[in-house]
């Protein structure tokens, strides 16, 4: 395992946590958040600065919004100048079809924070209920006992030795590179066939805009507006398109999609400065990887991802989140069965349905369609959300066994071992 040295900036209080979380974004942070609330002892770590952005649009569905108000952080999104979001309207070619978003009091519209805005409410409320949150630091490496379940992780610092930290679970929440995985080996159950690139910039937008999404014959586009009276406007195509098209610089290529897709759209993107920096993601193939094994979790990219397209990452990572917390608090073995039964139910329908979009193998006549299979299964997913009760410890239990993988795995052993890819010392 190849790390990268950086300097330490700050180092955990204890030699010992319930649970450590690598990565601290949507969620890594709302993991902490959710394990702190129930009383557990957690360390989150990210190497990025608190409050930094991101490689990501910020598009949320009703999943997303429903759990951030379940767990009373939406009035503080709103706070932060998030504008709310009332409609939503398809252009399949010329024709338009809007939707008004219906409101309720849990659920008043939608919203597209900036992640700088979104991941920082998320660690302030993480390290409100009590989590160590550490940013700027980088893990190198796990660390595992001789029988191969996972005891901690090590952190390194330029000219300094490794400092181990253990726990009784190491979860990764560390995107689509994800450490953890590599460390542990985790499996990948199931591949997407299929990728897009997305290109992305900012543009000022009035108040009480919607969320529009364009399509036209082989290429779509995006118009999701944030914070501080700006929209995200994204130009996305097949991978394979971006190469050809891409190549020779994204401002010019970008805007002749979204002139293609929308004069309109083009017109909006046309009003950013015209120094004002893109954004791009060539597109990675949807992915579901086995989420747990001794002494380990994945949650967020890091276990699922599916392309951008859907814009339903985030709501993923927020619904897996309090699920893995459940499934931690409890700590038996059949918890953590249970909780990838059902994220792996939702994870390949919601693969199967993204990569329906992000194929683009579709006709304007057929995309409704397939809109409407997505959209029937985040109906069902907010049903099934609405219906949780807040992950709680066990009555009787002062403190979660966290995954005993076998009777015999019960008693830690006295030495901890090398890291399990025995890369370094
Ligand atoms: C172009 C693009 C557009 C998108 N648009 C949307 C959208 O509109 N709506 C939506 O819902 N989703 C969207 N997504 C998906 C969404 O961004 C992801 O699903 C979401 O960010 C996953 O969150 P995460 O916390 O799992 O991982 P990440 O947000 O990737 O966070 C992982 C964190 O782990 C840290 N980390 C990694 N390795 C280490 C290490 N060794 N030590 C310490 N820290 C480490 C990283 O610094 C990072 O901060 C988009 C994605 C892309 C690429």
């Amino acid at each position: 395992m190849v790390s990268n040295p950086i300097s330490l900036m700050a180092t955990p209080r204890r030699g010992h946590y319930d649970a450590i979380i690598v990565g601290a974004r949507c969620a890594g942070a709302a993991t902490a958040m959710l394990l702190a609330r129930a009383g557990l002892k957690v360390l989150a770590i990210d190497r990025k600065p608190y409050g930094s952005d991101t490689l990501s649009t910020h598009a949320l569905m009703r999943p997303a919004v429903l759990q951030l108000w379940r767990w009373g952080l939406l009035e503080r999104l709103l706070k932060a100048g998030t504008p709310l979001i009332e409609t939503t309207t398809f252009h399949y070619g010329d024709e338009e079809i809007t939707i008004p978003l219906a409101a309720s009091s849990d659920l008043p519209g939608l919203i597209a924070p900036r992640r700088t805005v979104l991941d920082r409410i998320l660690v302030d409320a993480a390290r409100k209920a009590g989590a160590e949150m550490l940013h700027e630091v980088a893990v190198g490496d796990l660390f595992a006992d001789t029988r191969g379940r996972v005891r901690g992780i090590e952190i390194r610092a330029a000219g300094r030795t490794a400092v181990r930290v253990s726990a009784d679970i190491v979860v990764g929440a560390d995107g689509i590179g994800s450490l953890v995985a590599k460390c542990v080996d985790a499996q990948t159950l199931r591949r997407g066939a299929v990728s897009a690139a997305h290109v992305y910039g900012y543009a000022p937008v009035e108040p009480g805009a919607g969320y529009h999404w364009y399509f036209r014959d082989g290429i779509a586009g995006s118009f999701i507006p944030t914070n501080d009276s700006l929209a995200c406007i994204v130009a996305s195509v097949p991978t394979g398109l971006f190469d050809q098209r891409f190549r020779l610089g994204h401002a010019r290529a970008r805007i002749d999609m979204l002139e293609a897709l929308s004069p309109a759209l083009a017109a909006q993107a046309a009003r950013a400065p015209k120094d004002a920096r893109l954004q791009a993601f060539r597109g990675v193939p949807g992915y579901i990887r086995q989420p747990h094994g001794p002494g380990w979790a994945l949650v967020g990219d890091a276990g699922f991802f599916r392309d951008p397209i859907t814009s339903h990452g985030i709501s993923d990572a927020l619904r897996d989140a309090e699920s893995l917390a459940r499934a931690i608090l409890n700590g038996s073995e059949a918890a953590f069965a249970v909780w990838q039964q059902q994220r792996d139910m939702i994870a390949n329908q919601i693969l199967d349905t993204t990569d329906a979009i992000a194929g683009f193998d579709w006709t304007l006549d057929d995309l409704g369609e397939r809109h409407r299979r997505f959209s029937a299964i985040l109906k069902a997913e907010v049903q099934a959300l609405a219906g949780q009760p807040m992950p709680a410890r066990r009555a009787a239990a002062s403190k979660p066994s966290t995954y005993r993988a076998a009777a015999n795995q019960d008693k830690p052993p006295a030495e901890l071992s090398r890291n399990r890819t025995g890369a370094r010392p």
